[in-house]
């Protein structure tokens, strides 16, 4: 490990990972990348669903994704991109905010479709009772991704310049001084002591301790985002949300032509290497670094009854397993990216509140050209800049899942 670097961006997940394959595009040098866990165990870059959809609710979200969707199509082999689309299910009384959204998706060019529910049945032959549902939105161009390969794709294309992953490391304060940031770290040295820091903040040992210097630093921390910023004297406003998934095995129904299923109550699906993948978001959820994955009972609770509403083909359903991961929720559901106010060269991307995969490719771009170049160029993400939660522009995102 070298003592110090022009960039250093702390958080080796899809988001940093992406930052550092940008930076290092753009002809920047001297790029290090620090995490306590570069296989990101705990991380919600491995623990999540893969989805990747361009149809949002707000421009922004749908332009990071649009541009995003872009790039993976173009590698789309090498990251396991399989545009089979995203089928959301309503009921009558979403569906006048449904028509106002697909207006805004079809403005900024994307192929959104409208169901009835006859037409769901053509598509999706399997949803056999829709009863309840009014229309659905099909957007064909949206799919899933393999998040580990787009990770792993990230960090194997820095060749403009070698970028030093530096892992086992955690922050443990930060200063500045004449314009350098010196970030003092402690170095783990076992799986527990990782787990031990990123679930109830216990620090290692403070006899291992490194000083890394850097002229500009990134918080790419994920949840852990705001942690690090309370370092250098800034708040986020955003919280950890645990979020579980489960894997199961349906004898009755084969998905793998399908791509993303959302039905109207919020539960999401989709084929998963010859099973089925699904999760549902529980809206008493308590902000917490909470990693327990709950197995059965949330999969009788929260999973199978959404499921066996939709299709009789899901009666018959083995769950196989499943785990718990980390949602950062910003208070508008939007990412936080930009330059950290008041302060001379931190920079921050955190807070996807669930959409972090999806958008990591724009966003890499995107926060690379605002440190190199000082300004945005690409796509005009200033919206999305911390600053919005003081200044009251926020930037509400309705369709998260
Ligand atoms: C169940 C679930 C389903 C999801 N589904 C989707 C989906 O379908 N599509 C989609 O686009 N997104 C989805 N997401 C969200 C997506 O996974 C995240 O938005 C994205 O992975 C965030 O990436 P990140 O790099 O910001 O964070 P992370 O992957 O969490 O990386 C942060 C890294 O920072 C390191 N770190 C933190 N603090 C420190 C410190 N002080 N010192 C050293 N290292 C530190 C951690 O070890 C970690 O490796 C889902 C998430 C979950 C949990």
């Amino acid at each position: 490990m070298k003592q110090s670097y022009h960039y250093l961006i702390v958080g080796g997940g899809i988001i940093g990972s992406s930052i550092a394959m940008a930076l290092s595009e753009q002809g920047a040098t001297k790029i290090g990348v620090v995490d306590c866990d570069l296989t990101g165990k705990w991380g919600s870059s491995e623990r999540n669903a893969g989805g990747v959809r361009a149809s949002w609710g707000t421009q922004v979200n749908i332009d990071l994704s649009k541009a995003s969707i872009a790039f993976y199509e173009s590698v789309s082999t090498e990251v396991g991109f399989q545009q089979k689309g995203y089928l959301w299910l309503y009921e009558a009384s979403a569906w006048p905010q449904v028509l106002k959204r697909t207006d805004l998706q079809r403005e900024a060019g994307l192929n959104v479709e409208l169901l009835s529910p006859g037409m769901i049945t053509q598509k999706f032959p399997f949803l056999d009772r829709l009863e309840d549902i009014h229309g659905a939105t099909f957007s064909p161009q949206d799919g899933l991704i393999n998040p580990n390969l787009l990770k792993e794709y990230y960090r194997s294309h820095t060749s403009g310049s070698k970028v030093d992953w530096i892992d086992h490391q955690v922050i443990e304060s930060i200063t500045v001084d004449a314009g350098v940031h010196s970030i003092q770290t402690r170095e783990v040295q076992s799986e527990s002591e990782v787990e031990a820091f990123l679930v109830s903040g216990a620090l290692p040992d403070e006899q291992r301790l490194t000083r890394i210097k850097a002229k500009v630093l990134i918080n790419a921390a994920g949840c852990w985002a705001p942690q690090l910023a309370e370092m250098y004297g800034k708040e986020i406003p955003s919280k950890p949300l645990r979020r579980q998934v489960v894997v199961m095995h349906c004898q009755a129904l084969d998905l793998s032509d399908f791509g993303m299923m959302v039905d109207a109550s919020g539960l999401y699906f989709h084929h998963e290497a010859g099973n089925i993948l699904a999760g549902y978001a529980v809206s008493s959820e308590k902000p917490g670094y909470a990693f327990e994955y709950e197995g059965q009972d949330y999969f009788m609770k929260e999973i199978w009854p959404r499921l066996v509403k939709r299709s009789s083909g899901f009666e018959r359903l083995k769950l196989i397993g499943g785990w718990a991961g980390l949602y950062a929720v910003s208070p508008d559901k939007s990412a936080i990216i930009g330059a950290v106010s008041g302060l001379d060269n931190v920079y921050e991307a955190h807070s996807f509140s669930g959409h972090g995969v999806m958008q990591s490719y724009a966003v890499g771009r995107g926060l690379a050209e605002l440190i190199l170049k000082g300004q945005y160029q690409s796509l005009d993400l200033g919206g999305l800049s911390g600053e919005r939660f003081t200044q009251g522009d926020l930037i509400e995102e309705t369709l998260d899942i």
